[in-house]
């Protein structure tokens, strides 16, 4: 004989079960959330709940420790990295290398290279922390993953990190400051 409690329980498996369909219902006929951007459902909102990866993705939260990425600014065109060398220093794994270009720009000093080792990263933060230019920060990427670790695809140099600072933060503005 069931418990009342295992029949509330089985209650609202139920329901919640029945409330996935009507949420894909109510996107009819079209399967995926427009433009495959996942909305994630506000307290005491009910429906699907289940993100169709890869064609639907969720928006990451401004606090998400993603790639790292470079960030421009706007001004200059340059990037705001000066290759002090500090988020270096403070990396717990060494992951990052700095290079100072010898020449100034723009009464400047620049990287004349900056490179990311993701492979051995643990994703702690401290140089985004550390960096005293806001010239580091994490973006949403978070599709990481290859095939092998001699292709190359876990370095990121400077020029890929400044590509996802321009697609992330076009204003030279952090995800976590864009916020606010
Ligand atoms: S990212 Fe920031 S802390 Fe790292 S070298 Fe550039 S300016 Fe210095």
């Amino acid at each position: 004989m069931p418990t009342p409690g295992i029949l509330k329980g089985l209650a609202v498996t139920i329901r919640r079960f029945l409330e996935t369909y009507i949420g894909d219902l109510k996107r009819f006929p079209h399967r995926y959330a427009p433009e495959g951007r996942y909305r994630r459902l506000r307290p005491g909102e009910r429906g699907a709940f289940t993100v169709q990866y890869p064609e639907e993705r969720l928006e990451m939260f401004p606090r998400f420790r993603g790639a790292l990425m470079q960030l421009t600014d706007p001004q200059t065109g340059l990037p705001k990295c000066t290759a002090c060398g500090i988020c270096a220093r403070s990396c717990p794994v060494g992951v990052i290398e700095v290079v100072r270009a010898p020449e100034k720009r723009e009464g400047k000093f620049v990287p004349e290279s900056y490179t990311w080792n993701l492979a051995p990263c643990i994703f702690c933060g401290l140089c985004v922390e550390s960096c005293p230019f806001g010239a580091l920060c994490h973006s949403p990427e978070f599709e990481l993953s290859t095939y092998g670790r001699g292709d190359g695809q876990l370095i990121f140099d400077l020029a890929r990190l400044l590509a996802l600072g321009r697609k992330y933060a076009p204003d030279g503005v952090p995800p976590v400051e864009q916020e606010k």
